[in-house]
């Protein structure tokens, strides 16, 4: 994306999200999406500001499509357009597969890959050639997990981004998925906790032969914003993952 003015981040209340939008805010203006974070939602506008950006914060549940839509509304309303959305609303119920009750279930599709596609949706109509769609994925989108409704949400966010990808390119609008291993946030604390709590050994077995386990949101934000910038990226899944898996 060349020159982009705004720029739309789902989840951008909190962790990755937050490191998102306050990276882009530094060139872009930014809609701040949150759902329960309100005031954590207002600090990252207030940030946003300080950056110099124009910015300005959204409620709206990513499963829920109407609201999303009218979300995008909104948006295009107060900045009069959109040039970019990142999908980064995300969720983990960590659970054995055969203790998944369906509301997890449902709860962890519909934020995960149902909230992309929404927004996606209804974000579409309104970006035009140059513009993009950055999805962010995980390492269990292709590795897998031992959370089989995180890591199937994530695989069909995969699915979504080169379909979009496919669909979108002829019109100029990029089309990708950032798959990130562990991030310090409060979602990667909730999967260790789980982890520990199950006496999960499989880790013996990782290597991300790198001094580091996880890292920092702003590494994410570094490779969205670098996927915004470079125009020859297309329905690509990055991977930083500190080498955690080799593809
Ligand atoms: P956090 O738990 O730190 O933050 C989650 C964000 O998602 C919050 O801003 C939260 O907003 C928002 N959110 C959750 N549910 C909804 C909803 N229904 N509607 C709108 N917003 C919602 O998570 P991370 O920052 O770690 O995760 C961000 C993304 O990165 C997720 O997609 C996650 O799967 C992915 N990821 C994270 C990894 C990690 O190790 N941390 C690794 C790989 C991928 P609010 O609080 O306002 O409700």
């Amino acid at each position: 994306m060349c020159n982009a003015t705004t720029v739309l981040v789902t989840g951008a209340s909190r962790g990755i999200g937050r490191a998102i939008a306050l990276r882009l805010a530094e060139t872009n203006d930014v809609a701040v999406n949150y759902f329960r974070s309100a005031d954590a939602a207002r600090e990252v506008v207030r940030e946003a500001e300080a950056k110099g950006a124009t910015a300005s914060a959204f409620r709206a549940d990513v499963r829920d499509s109407d609201a999303v839509t009218s979300m995008v509304d909104d948006v295009v309303r107060t900045f009069d357009g959109l040039d970019a959305v990142v999908n980064n609303a995300g969720i983990v119920r960590p659970s054995r597969a055969t203790e998944i009750t369906d509301e997890q279930w449902q709860d962890v599709m519909e934020t995960n890959l149902g909230g992309a596609f929404y927004t996606a949706r209804a974000a579409i109509p309104h970006i035009s050639p140059g513009g993009d769609v950055v999805n962010v994925s995980s390492i269990g989108g292709t590795g897998g997990t031992v959370d089989a409704s995180y890591a199937a949400s994530k695989a069909g966010l995969h699915g979504l981004t080169r379909s979009l990808a496919r669909e979108l390119g002829p019109d100029g609008v990029q089309v990708n998925a950032i798959a990130p291993g562990p991030v310090e946030t409060d979602l990667n604390d909730d999967i260790v906790s789980y982890l520990e709590d199950i006496d999960f050994r499989g880790h013996e077995n990782v290597d991300t032969h790198l001094p580091t386990y996880a890292c920092d949101p702003e590494a994410i934000a570094h490779t969205v914003e670098y996927v915004l910038e470079n125009d020859f990226v297309h329905g690509e899944i990055v991977n930083v993952n500190g080498g955690m898996q080799f593809r």
